[in-house]
């Protein structure tokens, strides 16, 4: 029997890592998919043993002091199945056929959605063209009244076993059968409907409740609404990723409306009430006398509904004072009595500030 390590052609004294290249290097070459020849197929079960054995630190120590006793023992031959699908894993399915049913593939939809529609959440029909169950034959893939006979060739196994000798014995390889593609059966008569797939593409309307709370970004997931699977197999999942337009008037803070006022300087000065059209009906919003520009005043539990429950964010609402610009004769007289009664702070220095904008952002964010 040949020595494991020359077998993987390394040093006595290899790493585990310089043992692990060389099988895979070998392995590659010399896989019975990729090299079908009796003697390739002996040594890849040599190679596979000798790195079974030599890829374990224990199996290694008795194998270098004591000859390699160890080496057809329990452990060292349960553990050729696990490296065997380590490496070569996908596609070696070897007990019984494969069924043609599967899960069918999740669906993606973008949703743009209004903020008026955002703050009590939102219905929506959605079109989608998506695979559907085939009502003809009802995902069997069959024409109706038929069904799908046995292969002849690997008798409904779905896969082809060959003996191969090697120095572990005789051991089973399988390989899936080309007739019935690893079925197991043969479908003689396919569905004319659908090809024999068991669905077909369809428009299908989607009824959705869009939540109250959303925001841009969010994907909500429908479990069971993507597509329908090949031969009756169960639906994919549908996602809806929720983009909510911009507004012309306000904007979002989280749950939180936000949108500026304009106020005329003598409303500031008297107070005044102010109607707004909200997104949900008008508030009234009280100007208190002697409001200043860039105050933000808080409408309590009129912002978005919160997504995941407990009511609703505030309407937060930034006042902008305007001052007159064109004044009529009377009017500037006016304004120059009150200046004249009114003992007025002369101009003061403070902070360099960006504009109101930017002050009316900061107390927002506050
Ligand atoms: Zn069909």
């Amino acid at each position: 029997m040949a020595d494991h390590y020359e077998v993987l052609g390394v040093s006595r004294d290899a790493s585990q890592d310089e043992i692990k290249k060389a099988y895979r290097r070998l392995a590659r070459e010399l896989h019975p998919d990729v090299n079908p020849g009796t003697d390739a197929s002996e040594r890849f079960k040599e190679v596979t043993h000798a790195y079974d054995v030599l890829s374990d630190p224990r199996q290694r120590e008795q194998y270098d002091h004591g000859g390699g006793q160890g080496a057809f023992g329990g452990q060292g031959f349960g553990g050729f199945g696990d490296i065997f699908e380590t490496f070569f894993g996908a596609g070696q399915q070897t007990r019984g056929p494969k069924s043609r049913r599967e899960r069918g593939q999740d669906a993606l939809i973008r949703v743009e959605v209004g903020l008026d529609e955002v703050i009590f959440g939102t219905h929506r029909d959605l079109e989608l063209d998506t695979a559907v169950l085939c009502e003809t034959c009802n995902g069997s893939c069959c024409q109706p009244g038929t069904a799908p006979v046995t292969c002849d060739i690997c008798h409904g196994t779905g896969s082809i076993q060959r003996t191969v000798r090697s120095l572990l014995g005789n051991v089973m390889t399988s390989s899936p059968c080309g007739t019935c593609r690893g079925y197991g059966t043969v479908i003689t008569t396919p569905c004319v409907t659908c090809q024999g797939q068991g669905r077909v593409r369809a428009r299908r309307t989607v009824p959705v409740d869009i939540p109250a709370g959303v925001d841009t970004g969010l994907r909500l997931q429908m479990p069971g609404s993507g597509e329908a699977g090949p031969a009756g197999g169960p639906n994919g999942d549908l996602y809806l990723e929720i983009k909510v337009k911009t507004h012309d008037v306000f904007s979002r803070n989280g749950d939180d409306l936000l949108c500026t006022l304009e106020v005329a300087m003598t409303d500031a000065i008297l107070g005044t009430t102010a109607n707004l059209p909200g997104l949900d009906g008008d508030v009234a919003l009280e100007i208190k006398p002697g409001t200043q520009s860039g105050e933000v005043l808080t409408v309590k539990d009129r912002g978005v509904t919160r997504l995941r429950g407990g009511g609703r964010g505030d309407l937060r609402v930034g006042v902008q004072v305007l001052t007159p610009t064109k004044l009529s004769g009377k009017e500037r007289k006016l304004v120059e009595e009150l200046a004249a009664m009114h003992k007025t702070k002369a101009p003061e220095l403070s902070h360099f500030q960006q504009g109101l904008f930017a002050r009316l952002r900061d107390r927002f964010l506050s």
